[in-house]
């Protein structure tokens, strides 16, 4: 049983889908987390955890704003002192077919999936350093490994994650620290109940395991990660698409 207590752990978009159940799963194996979100925030996220014994805050902020991270990295090291883990979490999809997609929805898909990934993380290493451990776990998507027509944005920021996470283990091993990609397939949430028509059912026919993913099997990957267990592995991606890139 992964057993997560004394551990500080940030999770961004934690107030619903993916980023909800990461929180709860990191929480009842014992983490204090910290759950951010913008001002829909994440206090039903923090409201469940405490329903089930489990320790958590909820935090205010838009990954987009440097000001913001500034803040939640000082706020959570001065009520908690620590920060062994990071799960870069928040996403956003602005779908359109490259020739008509805008310039501002490729921009904010990059700063709100990409960008502050590389924000956040720069501002909890300092932390980590010292405390000569850390995990950071970035969510990408099985997107930024196949690529999907009319997400060249979206795929961009999910493959430049990769990159990023494996850059950033490098230059972080010799601390003890890690930084995982976790890429899931396609997984029940308020981004894929937007899919237009049948387009649920046509993915998940071409899934393998014959099902979509639940926000649970992917929290289940980021435990893993964010564990003891899993103290040998750095620089990689786990899929988490029920075997549908292969
Ligand atoms: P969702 O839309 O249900 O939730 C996204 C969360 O991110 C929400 O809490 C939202 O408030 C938050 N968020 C968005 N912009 C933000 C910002 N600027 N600042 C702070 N928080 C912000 O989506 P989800 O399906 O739970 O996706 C979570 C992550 O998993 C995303 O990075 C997404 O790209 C990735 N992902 C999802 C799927 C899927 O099929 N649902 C597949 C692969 C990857």
């Amino acid at each position: 049983m992964i057993d997560l207590s004394g551990r500080t752990a940030i999770v961004t978009g934690a107030s619903r889908g993916i980023g909800r159940a990461i929180a709860l799963q990191l929480a009842a194996r014992g983490a204090h987390v910290v759950a951010a979100a913008r001002a829909d925030n994440a206090a039903a996220t923090v409201q469940e955890i405490a329903a089930a014994g489990g320790k958590a805050d909820a935090a205010s902020a838009d990954v987009s704003d440097d000001a913001a991270i500034g803040r939640l990295v000082a706020d959570t090291l001065e009520r908690r002192g620590r920060i062994d883990v990071l799960v870069n979490n928040a996403g956003i999809t602005r779908d359109q077919l490259l020739l008509r997609m805008k310039r501002e929805d490729w921009d904010v898909v990059i700063a709100t999936n990409l960008t502050a990934a590389f924000a956040l993380t720069q501002a909890v290493l300092k932390p980590m350093i010292r405390q000569r451990s850390g995990r950071i776990i970035c969510i990408s998507s099985v997107v930024g490994q196949s690529g999907n027509a009319g997400q060249a944005n979206y795929a961009a920021s999910k493959a430049g994650l990769i990159g990023f996470a494996k850059a950033t283990a490098l230059e972080v091993a010799s601390r003890n620290i890690t930084v995982n990609v976790v890429a899931p397939g396609i997984i029940e949430t308020d981004m894929t109940r937007g899919l237009a028509g049948n387009a649920r059912e046509q993915w998940a026919a071409k899934i393998p395991l014959g099902r979509l993913g639940t926000p649970d099997d992917v929290a289940a990957a980021v435990c893993f990660l964010a564990s003891d267990e899993a103290s040998y592995i750095t620089g990689q991606v786990l899929g988490v698409n029920g075997g549908m890139y292969l």
